[in-house]
């Protein structure tokens, strides 16, 4: 088994037909196809954020000798067409369970690190001026029930207390006012780290800075075999090969589980969806009273996550459809298109101009892995961010290039949350009738909580 959805989900030579990819048409000049046989230090598999950072770092920190091979074009994948939110933290375990498991320490030691990736974000956004249409500043988390409020304040509160995050409860009231009015909204809570940005400029801008510094990224260049002679690795693509000591895998919910055994069946991707408005006038925004650029997740199981775009269009987005085919592609707009009106019931009327697609990561541990394999050394990997990977990935993909070319001046500052690979699922073949189980047992739990 190679990829678990359906063939149209892989579709790398068609560009996913997103309003990133519409308003940003990613320049891909510097980026040719992998042609005939080549060598190099270290080869990264998956030209999104991951891939790009590790390539980044190692050719702007190192000077490494490094080649990128992506199947299709630079950010593609879903760095590329996510929703744009740089947010904390990479992982659906509560504080508490992440206090049981890896102790305090290290869990103060992943928050930090999760701050680390805001920063280094915004550090490479100035240092190369990418024009990402930054906008608003932290995040909010909005209780979208009654329910839901001492929950999120006790959240807002243990940020603060363990990890020195600044936070704020906001009032439904004072929230009607600086936030938005919705039938889903009964108070907010602000978190300091993160912002909005355009995903796909910002990754353009990215890739660009990594061919500057010397890195070689090839798009359009599938590795459809891997193999291993002699101390060196081979990556086989349709028009040509690589051979490179070390081999980075950042394929995340792309992988395909059949190119190197030791990926096989580590990861749950799921599918998430975005639909965008047609650009509304002040007016309409005034309907909602909907003032805020600042990126908001409600607090339903299955979360809705949205935001005003600084070009006056609403992006709304969830997860749903375990298929991935066309048909469902056109049900979870619809459905979508009505879970929107639900929550905004002044925009009945506002047209929905772009739906897209792509997968988000769950590990079984519900942590991102990052390291080396035991039994090959040579072989680096990072997936598995749930659905906070703007940031996560750029600091992983950092901390993988120390661990590819500093590791022999010391240990590698990693926290133990992120390190090595995560336990197989059982019953692999399995995991998308697992997944259906899930959304349907928590869209009937989110029903019967309405009519509470
Ligand atoms: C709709 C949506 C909304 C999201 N919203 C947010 C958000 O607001 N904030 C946030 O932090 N995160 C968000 N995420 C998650 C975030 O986009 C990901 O966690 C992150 O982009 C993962 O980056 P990556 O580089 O690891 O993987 P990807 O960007 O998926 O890149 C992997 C790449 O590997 C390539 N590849 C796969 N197999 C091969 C092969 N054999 N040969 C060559 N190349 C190959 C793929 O083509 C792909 O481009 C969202 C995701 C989706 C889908």
């Amino acid at each position: 088994m190679g990829r678990l959805y359906n063939k149209a989900i892989y579709n790398f030579d068609e560009p996913v037909k997103s309003y990133w990819e519409d308003i940003s048409s990613p320049d891909q000049s510097n980026f040719p196809t992998l042609v005939g046989d080549h060598e190099c230090e270290v080869a990264v598999i998956g030209g999104g954020f991951t891939g790009i950072s590790t390539a980044y770092h190692l050719a702007k920190n190192y000077n490494c000798d490094v080649r990128l091979l992506e199947a299709g074009h630079m950010g593609w994948a879903s760095s590329g067409r996510n929703a744009g939110f740089a947010c904390i933290p990479a992982t659906k375990l509560s504080i508490n369970q992440l206090f049981k498991t890896y102790g305090e320490d290290e869990t103060k030691l992943f928050f930090k690190s999760q701050i680390e990736g805001v920063d280094l974000l915004q550090e490479i956004i100035n240092e190369h001026n990418i024009d990402c249409e930054q906008a608003g500043s932290g995040n909010y988390d909005v209780a979208h029930h009654p329910t839901a409020v001492d929950e999120l304040k006790s959240w807002g509160d243990d940020l603060q207390k363990h990890f020195d995050i600044k936070t704020k409860w906001i009032q439904q009231e004072e929230f009607d006012e600086i936030g938005h009015q919705s039938t889903e909204q009964f108070g907010a809570i602000w978190m300091e780290p993160g912002f909005a940005m355009n995903p796909m400029a910002f990754l353009s801008g990215f890739a660009n800075a990594a061919h500057n510094f010397g890195a070689k990224l090839h798009a359009r260049s599938n590795v459809i075999k891997w193999e291993k002679n002699e101390g060196f690795h081979k990556l086989i693509t349709k028009e040509g090969s690589l051979k490179a000591k070390k081999v980075v895998m950042a394929t995340n919910g792309y992988t395909d589980e059949s190119l190197h055994k030791s990926f096989a069946k580590r990861i749950m991707p799921v599918l998430s969806n975005i639909i965008i408005t047609r650009e509304m006038s002040d007016e309409e925004f005034d309907l909602q009273n909907y003032k805020t650029l600042i990126p908001i997740c409600n607090s339903r199981e299955i979360l809705y996550y949205y935001r005003r775009m600084p070009s006056n269009r609403m992006l709304f987005g969830t997860r749903g459809d375990t298929f991935g085919d066309p048909k469902s592609a056109l049900k979870m707009k619809e459905y979508m298109t009505k879970c929107f009106r639900g929550v905004f019931p002044h925009w009945n009327d506002i047209d929905i101009e772009y739906y897209w697609r792509g997968t988000i990561v769950y590990t079984r541990d519900w942590t991102p892995s990052v390291g080396s394999l035991e039994d090959d050394p040579s072989v680096y990997f990072s997936y598995g961010y749930s659905a906070n990977g703007n940031n996560t990935t750029v600091y992983c993909g950092k901390k993988l290039s120390e661990l590819i070319c500093a590791s022999n001046s010391g240990e590698v500052n990693l926290p133990a949350i992120y390190k090595g690979l995560s336990p197989k699922f059982p019953f692999a073949s399995m995991r998308l009738w697992g997944l259906r189980f899930m959304l349907s047992y928590y869209r009937y739990f989110e029903q019967n909580k309405r009519e509470l």
